[in-house]
C-alpha cells in the first residue's frame, strides 16, 4: 500500500527515510485531500474529462472538500448525478483515523490519530473565550530531541503528508460541527439566505506546535497551509496561523516568503551552554544566527511580532540575569518581539522541574519592565497530557482492549450529553 519512494529528512541525527507525500490506496483510488486545486484538475483530465470540464469540476469539488467539508461525492449536489459515482470510483476523500478522543476538564480536547499506514500522532484543540486554537502536528515524532520535550524522546517515524496535515484541520471542523450547513442546490440563491449559515467560529486559529519540527517538513507543511489559507476553501487568514520552530535557520526566510504565516521561535535559553543542552539544534545554529534570521524574517513588524517561546525550567534558565540577558538580546537585534513564558509541563522521566510561580512572575515582570510583553501561558489540558511538550502518543502503550473500552465509554458519554 505505501509508496516505496523514499526521501531523507535533514536533521540532527542521520537522515531518516520516509514515505513520500502521495500514498496510493489499496483500492487504487486517489485521495484528493492535500492536493492543490491544479493537481485535482490534472487528475480529472488524466481520468478522461476534457480541459474545460476538468477545470470546472476541480473548482466545484475543491469547494465541497474545503468549504463544505463533505466526505462523500454523493453529497455534491451541483455536480451531475451521473458524474458523482464516476468520481467515487476513481477518487476518495480521506480523514486521519481517530484512535481516541479525550476531553480535558478545562475544555481542551486531544485526539490520537492514525495514518493509513498505521502511525499514530496527536492533535489538540484549545478553546478560549475569544478564540479557538488548533494545535497541529507536522511529523510523527521528531528528530530534534530537546531535553524537556516528550515528543523529542520519540524516534522520528516519518513526515506527515500535506493531506495528513490539512486532514487534522478538516477533522477538527468535523468534530466541532463547524461546516456551513444548508443545501447547496442552487447555491447562488441560498448562499446569502438563512439556510446557509456559517455557524459559530470555534476554530479560529492554527498553530503548528504539535508533534514534530515543521521546518524539517517544509514542503508538506507549506502545501497544507496553502490549502488552509485558500480563499475558496477554509480561508483562514495567514495572520491567524503561527508556525513554531526550534530554530531551523536556513528554512526561516523561506517560511516567511513562501508561506507568510506568523513565526514563533523556541528560544528557551540565552546562553550557548544552556541552549546547547536543552535545544541540541543550537550546536548547529547558534543563538546569534537564530536571532539574525528572526530580524530578517519577511513580514515581521511591530504590528506582526515574532513570538519567542521560553519554557521555564527550575534553576536552569529562569534567573533574573537570564531575564535581563533576554531583554538585551532582543533589543540588540531590534526585534519586534513578544515573549511567551511557558511553565514546564512535566512528563514521566523528565530531567527538569517547572520554575516556581514566583520565579515565573518575576521573570515576566523584568521582561515587561523593559517594554516587551511577556505573558505566562496557562497550561491547558495537562490532565489529558495535551499541554505543550506532553504529546507522545502515550496511548500506544495501552492494550487494544483497554482502548476499545475507553472509546466505547467516551461515545456513550457523548451520546448521553446529546
Ligand atoms: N518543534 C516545534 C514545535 C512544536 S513544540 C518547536 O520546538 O518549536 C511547541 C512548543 O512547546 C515549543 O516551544 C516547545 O519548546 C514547547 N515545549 C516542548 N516541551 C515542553 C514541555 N515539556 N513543557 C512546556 N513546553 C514545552
Ligand atoms: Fe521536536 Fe519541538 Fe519537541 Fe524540540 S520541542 S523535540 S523541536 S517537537
Amino acid at each position: 500500500m505505501a509508496d516505496t519512494t523514499l526521501m531523507s529528512i535533514p536533521g540532527q541525527i542521520d537522515p531518516v527515510p520516509v514515505a513520500r507525500d502521495i500514498t496510493p490506496r489499496a483500492d487504487g483510488r486517489i485521495d484528493l485531500i492535500g492536493l492543490p486545486k491544479d493537481r485535482i484538475r490534472e487528475l480529472f483530465a488524466e481520468a478522461g474529462l476534457d480541459a474545460k470540464q476538468a477545470k470546472l469540476r476541480a473548482k466545484q469539488v475543491f469547494h465541497w472538500l474545503y468549504h463544505r467539508g463533505v466526505t462523500d461525492f454523493a453529497a455534491m449536489t451541483d455536480i451531475a448525478k451521473t458524474m458523482r459515482p464516476w468520481l467515487a470510483e476513481r477518487f476518495y476523500i480521506g480523514r486521519p483515523d481517530v484512535v481516541e478522543a479525550q476531553h480535558s476538564t478545562d475544555g481542551t480536547r486531544k485526539w490520537l490519530l492514525r495514518t493509513s499506514d498505521g502511525h499514530e500522532f496527536e492533535m489538540v484543540f484549545i478553546p478560549d473565550a475569544d478564540r479557538g486554537t488548533l494545535c497541529v502536528s507536522s511529523q510523527v515524532g521528531c528528530t530534534l530531541n530537546c531535553r524537556f520535550c516528550h515528543t523529542g524522546t520519540m524516534k522520528l517515524v516519518r513526515n506527515l503528508t500535506p493531506g495528513e496535515i490539512v486532514g487534522q484541520v478538516l477533522l477538527a471542523r468535523d468534530s466541532l460541527g463547524e461546516w456551513p450547513k444548508g443545501s447547496m442546490a442552487g447555491l447562488d440563491e441560498v448562499e446569502d439566505s438563512a439556510e446557509y449559515t456559517s455557524d459559530g467560529r470555534l476554530l479560529t486559529n492554527i498553530v503548528m506546535m504539535g508533534m514534530g519540527e515543521p521546518l524539517y517538513n517544509f514542503d508538506n507543511v507549506k502545501g497544507a497551509l496553502k490549502l488552509v489559507m485558500d480563499g475558496d476553501g477554509l480561508a483562514l487568514s495567514k495572520r491567524r496561523i503561527t508556525l513554531s520552530t526550534s530554530g531551523v535557520v536556513p528554512a526561516m526566510a523561506r517560511c516567511g516568503e513562501e508561506i507568510g504565516v506568523n513565526l514563533a521561535v523556541s528560544l528557551h535559553a540565552v546562553t550557548k551552554e544552556i541552549r546547547d543542552e536543552i535545544v541540541p539544534l543550537n550546536k548547529k545554529y547558534g543563538i546569534e544566527e537564530l536571532l539574525q534570521a528572526c530580524a530578517d524574517y519577511p513580514g515581521a513588524s511591530n504590528a506582526r511580532r515574532i513570538t519567542f517561546e521560553y519554557v521555564m525550567l527550575k534553576d536552569k534558565n529562569d534567573s533574573d540575569e537570564h531575564a535581563h540577558e533576554l531583554v538585551r538580546l532582543l533589543k540588540q537585534y531590534d526585534l519586534p518581539a513578544k515573549v511567551n513564558l511557558i511553565p514546564f509541563n512535566p512528563w514521566p522521566g523528565a530531567a527538569y522541574e517547572c520554575s516556581t510561580p514566583e520565579r515565573v512572575k518575576r521573570f515576566s515582570e523584568i521582561v515587561f519592565e523593559h517594554g516587551i510583553s511577556a505573558p505566562v501561558r496557562t497550561p491547558r489540558g495537562r490532565d489529558i497530557d495535551a499541554a505543550c511538550g506532553q504529546l507522545k502518543t502515550a496511548a500506544e502503550k495501552k492494550s487494544r482492549a483497554q482502548r476499545d473500552r475507553e472509546t466505547a465509554a467516551a461515545e456513550a458519554t457523548e451520546a448521553a450529553a446529546g
